[in-house]
Protein backbone atom coordinates (compact mmCIF):
# COMPACT_ATOMS: atom_id res chain seq x y z
CA UNK A 1 0.00 0.00 0.00
CA UNK A 2 1.39 3.34 -1.06
CA UNK A 3 0.93 6.18 1.95
CA UNK A 4 2.04 9.65 1.10
CA UNK A 5 2.32 10.56 4.43
CA UNK A 6 5.58 7.95 4.84
CA UNK A 7 7.02 9.05 1.74
CA UNK A 8 7.18 13.04 2.65
CA UNK A 9 9.89 14.56 4.38
CA UNK A 10 8.30 15.79 7.89
CA UNK A 11 9.11 19.47 8.08
CA UNK A 12 6.98 19.83 4.82
CA UNK A 13 4.28 17.67 5.92
CA UNK A 14 3.76 20.08 8.76
CA UNK A 15 4.71 23.22 6.96
CA UNK A 16 2.46 26.35 7.09
CA UNK A 17 2.87 28.10 3.60
CA UNK A 18 3.13 31.70 3.23
CA UNK A 19 0.17 32.94 2.17
CA UNK A 20 0.74 35.88 -0.76
CA UNK A 21 -1.79 38.96 -1.02
CA UNK A 22 -2.68 37.47 -4.32
CA UNK A 23 -3.48 34.14 -2.74
CA UNK A 24 -5.91 35.95 -0.10
CA UNK A 25 -7.84 37.87 -1.83
CA UNK A 26 -8.45 36.63 -6.24
CA UNK A 27 -10.84 38.70 -7.58
CA UNK A 28 -9.53 40.67 -10.65
CA UNK A 29 -11.69 43.93 -9.64
CA UNK A 30 -11.19 46.25 -7.18
CA UNK A 31 -8.26 49.36 -5.61
CA UNK A 32 -5.68 47.35 -5.34
CA UNK A 33 -3.52 48.31 -2.08
CA UNK A 34 -2.30 44.91 -0.79
CA UNK A 35 0.61 43.70 -1.98
CA UNK A 36 3.18 46.72 -2.02
CA UNK A 37 3.04 46.89 -5.81
CA UNK A 38 3.77 50.21 -8.13
CA UNK A 39 0.34 51.38 -9.12
CA UNK A 40 2.28 52.69 -12.04
CA UNK A 41 3.53 50.39 -15.04
CA UNK A 42 2.91 47.31 -16.99
CA UNK A 43 4.08 44.45 -15.18
CA UNK A 44 3.35 46.60 -12.15
CA UNK A 45 1.20 43.50 -10.58
CA UNK A 46 2.23 40.49 -9.05
CA UNK A 47 0.81 36.84 -11.14
CA UNK A 48 -1.51 35.21 -10.22
CA UNK A 49 0.39 32.87 -8.19
CA UNK A 50 -1.70 29.92 -9.67
CA UNK A 51 -1.82 30.14 -12.61
CA UNK A 52 -5.64 29.05 -12.75
CA UNK A 53 -6.23 30.36 -16.37
CA UNK A 54 -3.13 28.49 -18.20
CA UNK A 55 -4.67 25.18 -16.18
CA UNK A 56 -7.70 25.41 -17.11
CA UNK A 57 -6.69 25.44 -20.60
CA UNK A 58 -4.34 22.54 -20.29
CA UNK A 59 -7.13 20.74 -18.07
CA UNK A 60 -9.02 20.75 -21.46
CA UNK A 61 -6.22 19.66 -23.82
CA UNK A 62 -4.88 16.83 -21.09
CA UNK A 63 -8.08 15.57 -19.88
CA UNK A 64 -6.99 16.02 -16.36
CA UNK A 65 -8.84 18.23 -12.99
CA UNK A 66 -6.76 21.47 -12.87
CA UNK A 67 -6.54 20.25 -9.62
CA UNK A 68 -4.29 17.68 -10.75
CA UNK A 69 -1.84 19.86 -12.04
CA UNK A 70 1.22 22.25 -11.35
CA UNK A 71 3.08 24.55 -13.27
CA UNK A 72 6.42 25.33 -12.55
CA UNK A 73 9.33 27.86 -13.77
CA UNK A 74 10.47 25.33 -16.32
CA UNK A 75 10.00 21.36 -15.29
CA UNK A 76 14.05 21.90 -14.07
CA UNK A 77 11.76 23.38 -10.89
CA UNK A 78 9.70 20.41 -10.63
CA UNK A 79 12.37 17.83 -10.61
CA UNK A 80 14.20 20.48 -7.78
CA UNK A 81 11.16 20.46 -5.72
CA UNK A 82 10.86 16.43 -6.01
CA UNK A 83 13.88 16.08 -4.26
CA UNK A 84 12.76 18.86 -1.34
CA UNK A 85 9.62 17.41 -0.49
CA UNK A 86 10.45 13.57 -0.42
CA UNK A 87 14.22 13.37 0.15
CA UNK A 88 16.00 13.73 3.54
CA UNK A 89 19.34 15.64 2.68
CA UNK A 90 22.28 13.52 3.61
CA UNK A 91 20.10 10.37 3.97
CA UNK A 92 17.69 9.49 2.21
CA UNK A 93 18.18 8.32 -1.79
CA UNK A 94 16.74 8.36 -5.50
CA UNK A 95 17.64 6.34 -8.44
CA UNK A 96 17.70 7.24 -11.96
CA UNK A 97 18.62 4.75 -15.16
CA UNK A 98 21.99 5.93 -17.12
CA UNK A 99 22.34 7.49 -19.51
CA UNK A 100 19.92 10.19 -18.67
CA UNK A 101 19.19 13.43 -18.27
CA UNK A 102 22.09 15.13 -16.42
CA UNK A 103 19.87 17.66 -14.14
CA UNK A 104 18.42 14.82 -12.18
CA UNK A 105 21.78 14.17 -10.87
CA UNK A 106 22.69 17.64 -10.58
CA UNK A 107 19.30 18.47 -8.72
CA UNK A 108 20.22 15.80 -6.32
CA UNK A 109 23.93 17.00 -5.91
CA UNK A 110 22.39 19.97 -4.71
CA UNK A 111 19.85 18.97 -2.24
CA UNK A 112 22.80 16.52 -0.69
CA UNK A 113 20.68 12.99 -1.94
CA UNK A 114 22.54 10.24 -3.07
CA UNK A 115 21.89 9.71 -6.91
CA UNK A 116 21.72 6.06 -7.65
CA UNK A 117 22.11 5.27 -11.68
CA UNK A 118 21.29 2.25 -12.58
CA UNK A 119 22.25 1.15 -15.92
CA UNK A 120 20.04 0.57 -19.02
CA UNK A 121 20.77 -2.39 -20.86
CA UNK A 122 21.83 -2.34 -24.96
CA UNK A 123 18.58 -1.77 -25.89
CA UNK A 124 18.29 1.52 -23.42
CA UNK A 125 15.53 -0.48 -21.51
CA UNK A 126 15.55 -1.02 -17.85
CA UNK A 127 16.55 -4.53 -17.03
CA UNK A 128 14.14 -5.15 -13.49
CA UNK A 129 16.50 -8.05 -12.77
CA UNK A 130 19.44 -5.42 -11.54
CA UNK A 131 16.60 -3.29 -10.15
CA UNK A 132 15.06 -5.66 -7.42
CA UNK A 133 17.89 -5.06 -5.11
CA UNK A 134 17.09 -1.43 -4.58
CA UNK A 135 13.07 -1.17 -4.90
CA UNK A 136 13.18 -2.40 -0.79
CA UNK A 137 15.38 0.05 0.52
CA UNK A 138 13.43 2.20 2.99
CA UNK A 139 16.03 5.21 2.39
CA UNK A 140 14.99 5.04 -1.76
CA UNK A 141 12.21 7.49 -2.22
CA UNK A 142 12.10 8.62 -5.64
CA UNK A 143 12.67 6.75 -8.97
CA UNK A 144 12.98 9.09 -12.31
CA UNK A 145 12.50 7.50 -15.49
CA UNK A 146 12.73 9.62 -18.75
CA UNK A 147 10.22 8.52 -21.26
CA UNK A 148 11.14 9.08 -24.37
CA UNK A 149 14.69 9.23 -22.60
CA UNK A 150 17.38 12.06 -23.24
CA UNK A 151 19.88 11.23 -25.14
CA UNK A 152 19.06 8.05 -26.16
CA UNK A 153 15.51 8.86 -28.10
CA UNK A 154 13.92 5.41 -27.16
CA UNK A 155 10.67 5.32 -25.31
CA UNK A 156 11.22 3.25 -21.83
CA UNK A 157 9.04 -0.12 -21.33
CA UNK A 158 7.75 -1.30 -18.03
CA UNK A 159 7.04 1.89 -16.57
CA UNK A 160 3.67 0.21 -14.92
CA UNK A 161 5.63 -2.60 -13.27
CA UNK A 162 7.64 -0.02 -11.61
CA UNK A 163 4.79 1.72 -10.52
CA UNK A 164 3.15 -1.14 -8.80
CA UNK A 165 6.61 -2.42 -7.23
CA UNK A 166 7.81 0.74 -5.46
CA UNK A 167 6.08 2.09 -2.50
CA UNK A 168 7.64 5.49 -3.01
CA UNK A 169 7.22 8.38 -5.91
CA UNK A 170 7.99 7.51 -9.30
CA UNK A 171 8.57 10.64 -11.55
CA UNK A 172 7.92 10.11 -15.32
CA UNK A 173 10.08 12.74 -17.50
CA UNK A 174 7.69 13.47 -20.43
CA UNK A 175 9.58 16.28 -21.82
CA UNK A 176 9.50 15.04 -25.50
CA UNK A 177 6.14 12.87 -25.21
CA UNK A 178 4.66 15.27 -28.10
CA UNK A 179 7.17 13.63 -30.67
CA UNK A 180 6.62 9.98 -29.20
CA UNK A 181 4.39 7.55 -31.17
CA UNK A 182 3.62 6.64 -27.01
CA UNK A 183 1.15 7.65 -24.95
CA UNK A 184 1.69 10.04 -21.55
CA UNK A 185 1.27 8.78 -18.07
CA UNK A 186 -1.17 10.97 -17.64
CA UNK A 187 -4.21 9.32 -17.81
CA UNK A 188 -2.73 6.55 -15.33
CA UNK A 189 -2.64 9.19 -12.56
CA UNK A 190 -5.89 8.35 -11.36
CA UNK A 191 -4.70 4.63 -10.97
CA UNK A 192 -1.19 5.08 -9.38
CA UNK A 193 -1.29 7.81 -6.54
CA UNK A 194 2.78 7.57 -6.44
CA UNK A 195 3.12 8.72 -10.43
CA UNK A 196 4.29 11.93 -11.22
CA UNK A 197 4.31 13.41 -14.77
CA UNK A 198 6.21 15.56 -15.91
CA UNK A 199 6.07 18.22 -19.07
CA UNK A 200 7.33 20.92 -20.24
CA UNK A 201 6.57 24.07 -22.96
CA UNK A 202 10.37 23.98 -24.17
CA UNK A 203 10.74 21.53 -26.46
CA UNK A 204 7.13 20.92 -28.88
CA UNK A 205 5.56 23.87 -27.88
CA UNK A 206 8.77 25.92 -28.86
CA UNK A 207 8.87 27.77 -25.56
CA UNK A 208 12.64 27.15 -24.00
CA UNK A 209 12.36 30.75 -23.49
CA UNK A 210 9.98 31.30 -21.43
CA UNK A 211 10.37 28.22 -18.95
CA UNK A 212 7.13 26.71 -18.57
CA UNK A 213 7.02 23.23 -17.01
CA UNK A 214 4.29 21.16 -16.00
CA UNK A 215 3.18 18.56 -13.35
CA UNK A 216 0.16 15.84 -13.03
CA UNK A 217 -0.36 13.95 -10.32
CA UNK A 218 -2.97 12.98 -7.97
CA UNK A 219 -4.26 16.03 -5.52
CA UNK A 220 -2.23 15.13 -2.74
CA UNK A 221 0.84 15.21 -4.59
CA UNK A 222 0.10 18.74 -6.06
CA UNK A 223 -1.11 19.67 -3.17
CA UNK A 224 2.87 19.51 -1.69
CA UNK A 225 4.03 21.36 -5.00
CA UNK A 226 1.98 24.20 -4.06
CA UNK A 227 3.29 24.69 -0.37
CA UNK A 228 6.74 24.84 -0.77
CA UNK A 229 6.96 26.52 -4.35
CA UNK A 230 7.99 30.17 -4.80
CA UNK A 231 4.65 32.37 -4.33
CA UNK A 232 4.90 33.91 -7.67
CA UNK A 233 7.23 31.20 -9.68
CA UNK A 234 5.58 31.79 -12.77
CA UNK A 235 5.67 35.55 -14.11
CA UNK A 236 2.76 36.99 -16.29
CA UNK A 237 5.13 37.29 -19.46
CA UNK A 238 5.57 33.43 -19.05
CA UNK A 239 2.16 32.60 -18.71
CA UNK A 240 0.86 34.99 -21.45
CA UNK A 241 3.16 33.25 -23.37
CA UNK A 242 1.75 29.71 -22.83
CA UNK A 243 -1.54 30.54 -23.28
CA UNK A 244 -1.00 32.01 -26.53
CA UNK A 245 0.91 28.85 -27.63
CA UNK A 246 -2.23 26.69 -26.20
CA UNK A 247 -4.46 28.83 -28.45
CA UNK A 248 -2.79 28.46 -31.39
CA UNK A 249 -2.60 24.69 -31.66
CA UNK A 250 -2.93 24.44 -35.03
CA UNK A 251 0.67 25.76 -35.36
CA UNK A 252 1.99 23.15 -32.77
CA UNK A 253 0.43 20.27 -34.83
CA UNK A 254 2.54 21.77 -38.14
CA UNK A 255 5.15 22.55 -36.58
CA UNK A 256 5.54 19.31 -34.76
CA UNK A 257 4.92 17.25 -38.18
CA UNK A 258 7.58 19.04 -39.55
CA UNK A 259 9.84 18.51 -37.23
CA UNK A 260 8.99 14.82 -37.23
CA UNK A 261 9.27 14.41 -40.76
CA UNK A 262 12.71 16.41 -40.85
CA UNK A 263 13.72 13.73 -38.35
CA UNK A 264 12.88 11.04 -40.87
CA UNK A 265 14.80 13.01 -43.58
CA UNK A 266 17.72 13.12 -41.45
CA UNK A 267 17.81 8.99 -40.49
CA UNK A 268 18.22 8.49 -44.25
CA UNK A 269 20.74 10.98 -44.98
CA UNK A 270 22.75 10.11 -41.75
CA UNK A 271 22.72 6.68 -42.79
CA UNK A 272 24.46 6.87 -45.83
CA UNK A 273 27.24 8.80 -44.51
CA UNK A 274 30.91 7.02 -43.84
CA UNK A 275 31.67 9.09 -40.86
CA UNK A 276 28.11 7.44 -39.20
CA UNK A 277 28.31 4.11 -37.46
CA UNK A 278 24.54 3.60 -36.12
CA UNK A 279 22.00 5.40 -35.41
CA UNK A 280 19.82 5.00 -33.36
CA UNK A 281 15.79 4.85 -32.95
CA UNK A 282 14.08 7.83 -31.97
CA UNK A 283 10.97 9.03 -30.45
CA UNK A 284 12.10 12.59 -29.75
CA UNK A 285 13.04 15.63 -31.73
CA UNK A 286 16.88 14.57 -31.64
CA UNK A 287 18.29 11.36 -32.86
CA UNK A 288 21.36 10.09 -31.53
CA UNK A 289 23.96 8.95 -33.56
CA UNK A 290 27.52 6.69 -33.09
CA UNK A 291 30.25 8.58 -35.41
CA UNK A 292 33.24 6.99 -35.53
CA UNK A 293 35.03 9.77 -33.39
CA UNK A 294 32.77 12.14 -32.01
CA UNK A 295 35.57 14.09 -30.49
CA UNK A 296 36.59 14.76 -33.49
CA UNK A 297 33.17 15.03 -35.73
CA UNK A 298 31.92 17.23 -32.92
CA UNK A 299 34.87 19.60 -33.19
CA UNK A 300 34.95 19.96 -37.02
CA UNK A 301 31.13 20.67 -37.01
CA UNK A 302 31.77 23.74 -34.62
CA UNK A 303 34.59 24.52 -36.98
CA UNK A 304 31.87 24.78 -39.72
CA UNK A 305 29.23 26.30 -37.57
CA UNK A 306 26.97 23.57 -36.91
CA UNK A 307 26.52 22.83 -33.34
CA UNK A 308 25.46 19.39 -32.53
CA UNK A 309 26.02 18.01 -28.60
CA UNK A 310 28.86 15.85 -27.99
CA UNK A 311 27.48 12.23 -25.71
CA UNK A 312 30.89 10.96 -25.54
CA UNK A 313 31.11 10.64 -22.02
CA UNK A 314 27.52 9.20 -21.90
CA UNK A 315 27.77 6.60 -24.64
CA UNK A 316 31.06 6.32 -26.47
CA UNK A 317 31.21 8.26 -29.65
CA UNK A 318 27.77 9.28 -29.85
CA UNK A 319 26.35 13.05 -30.97
CA UNK A 320 22.83 13.88 -29.98
CA UNK A 321 21.59 15.79 -33.24
CA UNK A 322 18.68 17.92 -32.52
CA UNK A 323 15.94 18.33 -35.91
CA UNK A 324 16.44 21.89 -37.10
CA UNK A 325 14.40 23.60 -40.34
CA UNK A 326 15.05 21.81 -43.33
CA UNK A 327 17.58 24.31 -44.25
CA UNK A 328 19.62 23.98 -40.83
CA UNK A 329 19.29 20.06 -41.47
CA UNK A 330 20.35 20.59 -45.24
CA UNK A 331 23.61 22.79 -43.71
CA UNK A 332 24.24 19.39 -41.05
CA UNK A 333 24.27 16.87 -43.96
CA UNK A 334 26.48 18.98 -46.59
CA UNK A 335 28.96 19.53 -43.54
CA UNK A 336 29.52 15.85 -42.41
CA UNK A 337 29.76 14.45 -45.53
CA UNK A 338 32.65 16.70 -45.94
CA UNK A 339 34.25 15.43 -43.25
CA UNK A 340 36.94 12.23 -43.90
CA UNK A 341 36.59 8.90 -42.29
C1 LIG B 1 14.91 19.60 -21.91
C2 LIG B 1 14.53 18.70 -20.82
C3 LIG B 1 13.92 19.17 -19.67
C4 LIG B 1 13.90 20.63 -19.38
O1 LIG B 1 12.70 21.16 -19.30
P1 LIG B 1 12.51 22.69 -18.89
O2 LIG B 1 11.04 22.75 -18.79
O3 LIG B 1 13.08 23.51 -20.00
O4 LIG B 1 13.19 22.93 -17.58
C5 LIG B 1 13.46 18.26 -18.72
N1 LIG B 1 13.66 16.95 -18.88
C6 LIG B 1 14.30 16.48 -19.96
C7 LIG B 1 14.50 15.03 -20.10
C8 LIG B 1 14.77 17.33 -20.94
O5 LIG B 1 15.45 16.85 -21.99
Amino acid sequence: MFELEKIVRKNILNLKPYSSARSEFTGKEGVFLDANENPFGSLNRYPDPFQKELKSKLAVLKSIPVENIFIGNGSDEVIDLAFRIFCEPGKEKALTFSPTYGMYDVSAEINDVELIKVPLNESFQIDLASLENYLDDELLKLIFICSPNNPTGNNIENIDLMLQKFKGIVIVDEAYIDFSTAGSFINKIKQYPNLIVSQTFSKAWGLASARVGTAYADTAIISLFNKIKSPYNVSELNQKAALSALENYSEFEKRKAIIIEQKEWLEKQLSTLPVVNKIYPSDANFILVETIDANRIYNELVDQKVITRNRNSLVKNCIRITVGTAEENKKLINELSKIKR
